[in-house]
């Protein structure tokens, strides 16, 4: 290497995606792009990335970013937008009071970011009205924490996934949603036999990898936890020795609970399955010691999460497997930092530091952070909130680092309740989400870091605090969120309290604030970081929390049976019966269940940047059983409409199985920004869970219709384009370009005539039988390739995956010209892509197992297919069987 040429800096970050918190090496190449790997020294991950940490490196570049404050559309100064805010804050709270200001965080904030903005919102402006896109992740597992333990508090760690025998997944699609941790449960597999059950509706991919799956019915996993803790008790299983020393409740819970499921029978019953998976179920969790309960998405969005979460604990303190090796509930969360917003109080139910509204809290906190405006009492929590937003309760909102007219619920009357505010801010690093779109009377946007940016701390699943660092430049004039947030403090008057000169200093308070006078009281506490110096921050390692400032930090909670209620007690808690929290009727005779899916990460304002990552699912879907397609004339890939009373979209139908007959299910990655019509937050009525405020994101009475469009077809363009009002469209970005798939009432013959106006002055090569329907163009500039459309009748729906890969040439051969006015380009296709990392499409792997790989390793070994961060792995396995089947027939 040239002496003078200096070697790329890799700097050890953490992945911005989800609770895993897998640690990433980040190789800046000097020109505002990035070589990532995984961090082998990490914990979490050992150097693995899924699918969407491999492809963080397509996400960072700068298209598409907000670069400058801007006030009601127009690009200012920071000075005068700090000036807006602040000067619109002071008046609305001299106005209407401080409670008529509101925040929305985010869990994709770092920990810092969050400490500021609540500690400005709670002590400093004294509204309680500051709650986070978490209440729709997991605050249900933190309620039922609290009834349980005392405390907000995950019992065990990742090593206790690997030590496991037994490992029950509730509501959680862990291959697509926590991959990293999958692999590891997988490897667990492998070494010591570890079973996998998993309780969900919907035979998910990490349904199939199950050796016992309980397909239950919707909202009912209550009465099988009912049940377990019934037959526990029956058989001899519990603990009794733990129960009579460490909790209090076991009577009136297992009364509860043999009201709602009192045999083996009752809760095959009750939860729709057969009576002989149930008896296996209870039998393989009542005879093993070691038995990790982890629960997700699927027990905690649902109106009655929390009691899901403490049946799970309830059958963990029966028997006293909590904290210890191999054994316990366990939260898995859904955002990097949705556990360092609950450390520092960034939910509307807590104050700070896991401390809550006692009078000796609020007391405690007031002289810590020397707060003149301390709240005394919870705040509205994230429904609750936006309602009083709708009813002009709420004057003004700063939502930050979220998407909420996306991913919340009813997401439609968000939108228009958002022109009422007479001040709406957005800090936010996108320029044109959903979010940043809405205006109020007054509208801010505020440009903010980005990941690989900005310098802090997250928090993962299993409480170990992770530093992301900055490896790039900040973009334009944006800034890091806890810096704008101190500036408004400081025109607001509490300077003094926001003075802080970095990073490092606002997680020195944090720290020193949990330790504020709680001698073992409280289960956060990092009193032992409260005074590291500004390098050793920069340095830190990943460290698991409590770390007081004496005594050791601990990777498991609970182990000495000490819980943090008044007594030293766990309680058990009685449970209700399962009920869903609305009906459905004969108009909307379906459950519609939201969730996520492999390659995509919440709005897809960064994984939508990747064209590996766009591939897997490039247009918004619903799944349906067979059986209800059928009966509706719906066929695999038409266009289906599913509605509720509070909105509508249209989804492409993918007919499958692992749904249950009368339910469907739809992802919410989808905005305005990325499709014509596929919101699927708007049609959810998440009715809240009465204890968390977590509100129901899986069970929707919805209707489906068909949606039939003249003709479907594909356009590749180079810059993005927008179709004219009245098609449907969906937007995916494709190598060397953007890529649309849309449907049209419009004829070939107009759709020709649009081209030609569109693409005026080019020269187009066109293939034309308007008599059939079918047109295909494609248009040059010189020898470039700029554009490409194939449009065909409906029932022909034209495939786009061989024209990608002739697109992806910028100058392409005469064959592929010929190819792509031919309609070969449509045949001779690899089939929509399994394998992100490699680009491996379904039908090269189909090809290989028909010519005889076997297996998942012969699969790989033929053509790369499940080689590198194994997300796909569990789509490879569910494939083997039916090609090999299909082969031998
Ligand atoms: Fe990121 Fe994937 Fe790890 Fe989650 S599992 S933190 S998305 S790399």
């Amino acid at each position: 290497m040239n002496a003078h040429v200096q070697a790329p800096t890799t700097v050890k970050t953490t992945c911005p995606y989800c609770g895993v918190g897998c640690g990433v090496l980040a190789t800046p190449d000097g020109q505002g792009g990035v070589a990532i790997a995984g961090d082998t020294g990490h914990p979490a991950n050992f150097g693995r990335l899924c699918s969407k940490g491999s492809a963080l490196g397509e996400t960072v570049s700068l298209d598409g970013r907000l670069l400058h404050p801007h006030v009601d559309g127009a690009r200012t100064s920071w000075e005068a937008a700090l000036g807006t805010v602040a000067g619109s804050l002071r008046k609305i709270a001299e106005q209407h009071g401080p409670d008529s200001i509101a925040f929305y965080l985010s869990g994709q904030l770092l920990t810092e970011d969050y400490y500021v903005a609540n500690k400005l919102a709670k002590g400093f402006l004294g509204t309680p009205h500051v709650d986070t896109n978490s209440r729709l992740c997991m605050s249900s597992a933190v309620a039922a924490h609290r009834r349980a333990f005392g405390s907000d508090t995950v019992p065990g760690c990742y090593e206790d996934l690997d030590e496991a025998d037994v490992i029950v997944l509730v509501g959680s699609n862990t291959a697509w949603c926590h991959p990293i941790l999958f692999r590891r449960m997988i490897d667990a597999r492998q070494k010591r036999g570890t079973k996998l059950v998993v309780v969900d509706p919907r035979r998910t991919q990490t349904g199939e990898e199950a050796d016992l799956f309980l397909g239950l019915e919707p909202g009912t996993d209550t009465a099988l936890f009912s049940g377990l803790l019934v037959h526990l008790a029956a058989t001899g299983a519990v603990d009794a020795r733990y129960v009579a020393d460490h909790t209090s409740g076991f009577d009136g819970a297992l009364e509860r609970a043999a009201a709602i499921a009192p045999s083996v029978a009752a809760t095959a019953a009750a939860t729709g399955l057969s009576e002989a998976d149930v008896a296996a179920f209870f039998a393989l969790f009542s005879g093993t010691e070691r038995v990790v309960t982890a629960f997700s998405q699927g027990a905690n969005q649902s109106a009655q999460g929390t009691d899901k979460g403490n049946a799970i604990i309830n059958c963990h303190l029966a028997t006293g497997r909590i904290g210890r090796p191999g054994a316990g509930p366990f939260s898995l969360t859904g955002q990097p930092n949705a556990m360092g917003g609950r450390e520092v109080g960034g939910l509307a139910n807590m104050l700070a530091a896991h401390m809550h509204f006692a009078p000796e809290e609020v007391d405690r906190v007031r002289r810590f952070w020397k707060a003149p405006n301390i709240i005394t009492g919870e705040g509205m929590k994230a429904v609750a909130l936006f309602e009083a937003v709708a009813r002009g309760k709420i004057k003004a909102l700063w939502v930050m680092g979220t998407n909420p007219i996306v991913s919340m619920p009813r997401a439609d009357a968000i939108r228009e309740s958002i022109k009422g505010l007479d001040l709406y801010v957005v800090s936010e690093a996108v320029a044109d989400s959903d979010t940043a779109r809405a205006t109020g009377k007054k509208t801010v946007l505020l440009p903010a870091l980005a990941w690989g940016e900005k310098d802090g701390t997250v928090t993962n699943s299993e409480r170990r605090i992770s530093r992301q660092r900055a490896f790039l430049k900040p973009p334009g004039e944006a800034r890091a969120d806890w810096a704008i947030i101190a500036d408004v403090a400081k025109r607001l008057g509490h300077g003094a309290a926001f003075a802080y000169p970095n990073a490092a200093a606002i997680f020195r308070e944090h720290a020193a604030l949990s330790a504020y006078e709680n001698n073992g009281t409280r289960d956060f506490d990092i009193g032992g970081l409260a005074d590291i110096p500004d390098a050793t921050y920069a340095g830190t390692l990943p460290l698991q929390w409590p770390l007081p400032k004496r005594g050791k930090a601990k990777a498991r909670l609970f182990a000495d049976g000490r819980f943090y209620t008044f007594d030293g007690r766990a309680r058990f808690v009685a449970v209700q019966a399962p009920a869903l929290a609305q009906a459905v009727t004969e108009a909307e005779p379906f459950v519609l269940n939201t969730g996520r899916v492999r390659d995509h990460w919440h709005t897809m304002t960064r994984t939508g940047k990747s064209q590996r990552l766009s591939a897997h699912r490039a247009v918004p879907f619903v799944e349906i059983h067979p059986d209800d397609a059928a009966r509706l004339g719906v066929q695999e890939g038409d266009l289906a409409r599913v509605s509720t009373p509070h909105g509508s979209a249209i989804l492409e139908a993918m007919l499958t199985d692992g749904v249950r007959r009368g339910n469907l299910f739809a992802s919410f990655h989808w905005s305005d920004a990325t499709a014509s019509d596929a919101r699927v937050g708007a049609l959810v009525r998440g009715v809240p869970d009465p204890v968390s405020g977590q509100p129901e994101l899986k069970a929707t009475p919805a209707a489906l219709t068909p949606a039939p469009y003249r003709n479907r077809g594909f356009l590749l363009t180079r810059a993005e384009y927008t179709p004219p009002s009245g098609w449907w469209w969906a937007r995916a970005t494709v190598e060397g370009g953007s890529g649309l798939q849309f449907a049209t009432q419009e004829s070939s013959r107009a759709v020709a005539l649009a081209m030609r106006g569109l693409f005026q002055g080019l020269e187009l090569a066109e293939y034309a039988d308007h008599a059939r329907g079918h047109y295909r163009c494609a248009v040059y500039d010189g020898a470039r390739l700029v554009a490409c459309l194939a449009l065909a009748p409906s029932a022909a729906k034209p495939g786009w995956e061989a024209a990608k890969a002739y697109f992806a040439q910028a100058e392409p051969e005469p064959a592929a010209r010929r190819a792509l006015l031919s309609g070969r380009a449509e045949s001779a296709s690899a089939g929509p892509t399994v394998c992100a990392c490699h680009g491996v499409g379904l039908d090269v792997i189909t090809g290989v197992i028909a010519a005889g790989a076997g297996s998942v390793e012969a699969v790989g070994a033929a053509c790369k297919a499940g080689t590198n961060c194994g997300s796909c792995i569990p789509e490879i396995r569910k494939l083997l069987p039916q090609v090999l089947a299909r082969n031998a027939a």
